[in-house]
């Protein structure tokens, strides 16, 4: 991320200078707008209820839902919305006016405080994995303080968890806030120890950068593939893709300038920091990476950018896919989670220090980073895994499913020094004690550039890449919090307990280091022997989002998320049930939709095609008298080859449909997805895709790869 457009910088003519800071921000209730609006009194209730968690009393409730309204108002606004993260994956929202009727028939507008903090939508229609029966239709939604409310459309958004009558977590949002509660908790035990007394709480950090596709909208109307699944089920290779490389950081075409130029400023104005953009590997494809902040505004942050990015698409008459996998051949996109702690005063647990105790502190977080990933390994790949992103990893374009923790290797050979009591460094050729010695510099540039790597040490912060584009960044945030807070709190019990606090901290991290470098592996990702060596390590390689998906249920998983209250075993049991269920509709309708092209769409074509050769073969016959070998003769024979192939291929596939239908356990079934649907459409597009570069484009019902990728100009 290193390339700063200076479109940002250079003032369009007539726009003075003040315009973007201006600019920024400038639809958020944040607390420039809280300290000029609030009393004193309550602003610094709300500012403890941001920071520490502190419940707002109703009566401070009222006072900022009527600043905020007046606010809102001010702003041409006439409704509110709970805004939520349903287990869809994506947000909700419904719509409330203001209005409220008095005497004479008319209206004021009101905004209660219980408004404000609680909302009752129906929750029926949500995916709730059997937590709410359908006769329990109400859920609720509660105001999260700690993330800004804003306005977007003509509508004030209120950032909301959403959870059942029986009060669990029906959303994406309540899980991290209990993430965070529990490494916060764990954290401060172990900071405490170091004698931090500044320091209060800390918070988890995060930048997620997301890639996207933009394609012209013309080609995508074309293509119900693309409309109702989100990617092409059929399409022959262009004759050029990303090969050349040159579209990676390329000149940015003036026509994706101005969308972003437009995305950039519509984020702005809703406090989204969007920093970066450029150009990725494939043709029609870029990123956009925003400034890191707290964990939950950036995953509240995320989810406004991808939607920013497909209504503003449209704006200019494009489609921004948002897919793992939009173009077999081409790369996919992905989406990486920039992760570090940070505290209330504002360091960086991540940053190593000057002094020995920093160092030591350093050690220890680093430490259970290790520890959290080697021993969650499998619900790391799990939280990422899913239909679309089923296709990138481990297809050499993303990190493979093997989950492992780069750390370059200087800090790899600190390590070791470290677990053999081995002197380190050229020059002292010194024993590095934790907590005595300084720990040698290591240049931070050597820590980024391994781009295989699932979970790199980057300098300061650690970079998840397994992500899929599409997907909330919260249940990998869930995990990270979670199992490192585990890793805290198993530290902060046996230093607590120990007589000499520096002598436990060196064996602690010693033992912590021999018994979890195993996941600690600085080569080539990507390398075939990699597999086997991660197998012979005892690393666990899940495929498939129906190989790991059992894992969620696994009695260590269940008893970390109880353990530190994020989930109840019943909110993990409807998780997995929602994953599943997830995976096994998005294969059904991937096959209909393949189906539905089949026959209505591509086999009248090419059966018009062949007619067509047949008739010109049949003319020229008329002409001449015979046929030697002419190309219409060839093409037809050739042609009706493969369009008897693709009526068995798709025959087969429907047969394997009718009897997914009988199978009603939720893994049964994605297993049989797995095996058998997924094969069958794999064989059908191989014959469909031979056929279309057989096929005159005239005939051909959809536009091209080509047509597609290259479509905006
Ligand atoms: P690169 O080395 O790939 O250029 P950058 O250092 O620019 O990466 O950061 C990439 C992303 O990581 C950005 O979104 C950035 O804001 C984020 N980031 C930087 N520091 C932190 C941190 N301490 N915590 C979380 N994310 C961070
Ligand atoms: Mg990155």
């Amino acid at each position: 991320m290193c390339v700063t457009l200076c479109r940002f910088i250079i003032p369009k003519r007539g726009m003075h200078m003040n315009t973007v800071t201006e600019l920024f921000g400038s639809m958020v209730f944040n607390d420039s707008v809280m300290r000029a609006r609030l009393p004193k009194d309550v602003f610094e209730q709300v500012q403890r209820s941001m920071h520490d968690g502190k419940r707002l009393d109703s009566n401070a409730a009222t006072v900022v839902a009527n600043a905020m309204k007046d606010w809102a108002i001010e702003k041409g606004v006439t409704h509110f919305t709970h805004w939520f993260q349903p287990m869809t994956g994506i947000t909700a929202e419904k719509h409330d006016s203001f209005i409220s009727p008095v005497d004479g028939g008319r209206v004021i507008m009101e905004f209660s405080g219980k408004e404000l903090i609680q909302g009752e939508p129906d929750a029926s229609s949500f995916p709730s994995g059997g937590l709410r029966a359908t006769f329990e239709a109400r859920g609720y939604t509660a105001w999260d303080p700690t993330s800004y409310a804003f306005i977007k459309d003509g509508v004030l958004y209120i950032p909301t968890a959403f959870c059942s009558y029986g009060g669990e977590a029906l959303d994406k949002k309540t899980p991290l806030l209990r993430s965070m509660e529990a490494i916060n908790r764990e954290g401060m035990r172990v900071l405490r120890l170091f004698g931090n007394e500044k320091i209060t709480s800390i918070k988890t950090t995060v930048g997620a950068e997301q890639e996207y596709f933009l394609i012209d909208q013309s080609v995508y109307a074309k293509r119900k593939d693309l409309m109702y699944t989100g990617r092409t089920l059929f399409g022959a290779k262009p004759p050029k893709g990303q090969e050349l490389e040159d579209h990676y950081f390329g000149a940015i075409k003036p026509r994706v300038a101005a969308y972003m130029r437009e995305l950039d400023q519509e984020l702005w104005k809703l406090g989204v920091l969007a920093k970066t953009e450029h150009n990725e590997a494939a043709p029609g494809q870029h990123e956009l990476a925003p400034i890191y902040t707290t964990t939950n505004i950036a995953a509240d942050h995320n989810q406004l950018m991808m939607e920013l990015m497909q209504r503003i698409a449209r704006k200019h008459d494009m489609v921004c896919l948002l897919h793992e996998k939009p173009f077999a051949g081409v790369n996919g996109s992905g989406k990486h989670n920039n992760w570090s702690i940070s505290t209330n005063t504002g360091v960086n647990l991540f940053e190593p220090g000057d002094t020995p105790s920093e160092n030591a502190q350093f050690l220890l977080f680093l430490c259970a980073v290790i520890q959290a990933v080697d021993e969650y390994q499998d619900m790391l790949r799990m939280c990422v895994a899913s239909a679309g992103n089923d296709h990138r990893l481990g297809a050499n374009e993303a990190p493979p499913a093997v989950v492992s923790i780069f750390l370059g290797s200087e800090l790899e050979a600190i390590l070791r020094a470290i677990e053999n009591d081995e002197p380190y460094g050229s020059r002292e050729k010194e024993l590095i004690k934790v907590g005595v010695h300084v720990l040698p510099k290591f240049p931070k540039d050597t820590t980024d550039r391994n781009r295989t790597s699932p979970f790199a040490f980057t300098g300061n912060k650690f970079e998840f890449r397994m992500l899929g584009a599409a997907q909330s960044i919260s249940g990998p945030n869930v995990v990270l919090n979670t199992a490192v807070a585990e890793s805290l709190r198993q530290y902060a019990d046996f230093l607590e307990a120990a007589e000499d606090f520096e002598e436990a901290l060196h064996d602690l991290i010693q033992n912590v280091i021999r018994k979890h470098k195993r996941i600690i592996f600085n080569g080539n990702g990507y390398d075939e022997g990699w597999a086997q060596e991660a197998e012979h390590r005892g690393l666990s390689n899940y495929p498939t989002t129906p190989d790991c998906s059992p894992c969620y249920l696994a009695e260590k998983n269940i008893q970390l998320f109880v353990r530190h209250k994020v989930y109840t075993e019943t909110e993990i049991r409807a998780r997995y049930e929602i994953k599943l269920s997830n995976y096994n509709k998005v294969l059904h309708i991937e096959a209909l939709t393949m189906l539905d092209m089949i026959w209505k769409d591509i086999l009248p074509a090419v059966s018009a095609y062949s007619k067509c050769l047949a008739d010109a073969a049949l003319s020229k016959k008329a002409l001449s008298g015979e046929i030697h070998f002419h190309f219409e003769q060839d093409m037809a024979e050739r042609i009706s080859l493969l369009i008897s192939s693709a009526v068995d291929k798709a025959r087969a596939l429907e047969a394997h449909m009718d009897h997914g239908e009988s199978i009603s356990d939720s893994l049964a079934l994605a297993r049989f997805h797995m095996d058998k649907i997924i094969p069958a459409m794999e064989e059908l597009r191989k014959v469909v895709d031979e056929l279309e570069g057989l096929s005159s484009s005239a005939f051909w019902p959809y536009p091209s790869y080509g047509e597609i990728l290259f479509s905006v100009k």
